[in-house]
């Protein structure tokens, strides 16, 4: 069969090897900044360590890649042809992990908020942290 991977996706998912401090996460950090937003990063000390942590908001963020997340129904999310059952056990005990992380996360009264790198894509960002900076604002803690 044909690898019907556009160049496109291929060098989005490709992108995501890198982990931290990824593109899309700058482009998230930059904006909450920019709207005054304050928040620490990576924190070890909760489960999952989220990518960004609101302590004012009592919210934590996520920004999951498609791939590694296994974001559903997502065309970035796309299980590769060699090595498929490898991939799956990987990604679907990533998936397990982040359900555990944020039940826990809920229960010490954590919001959590995830938002997928496809919701970054050019199309798609200024939906995306419009609607990021509304939920994070109905979080405040008065
Ligand atoms: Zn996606």
């Amino acid at each position: 069969m044909a690898d019907v991977h556009s160049q496109e996706v291929r060098s989005f998912n490709m992108s995501k090897i890198k982990g931290k401090d990824t593109k899309p996460e700058l482009l998230v950090r930059k904006f909450l900044f920019s709207h005054g937003f304050r928040y620490r990063l990576h924190d070890k000390k909760l489960p999952g360590k989220p990518d960004m942590v609101f302590p004012k908001y009592k919210t934590v963020l996520f920004i999951n890649g498609c791939f590694w997340h296994g974001h559903d129904g997502c065309k970035y999310f796309v299980v590769p042809k060699t090595r498929t059952e490898w991939w799956l056990n990987k990604i679907t005990g990533n998936k397990n992990k982040d359900v555990e992380h944020m039940l826990e996360l809920k229960e010490n009264g954590w919001n959590v908020i995830i938002v997928w790198e496809c919701q970054l894509k050019p199309s798609e960002r200024d939906v995306t942290l419009q609607t990021l900076l509304n939920e994070l604002k109905n979080n405040e803690r008065l």
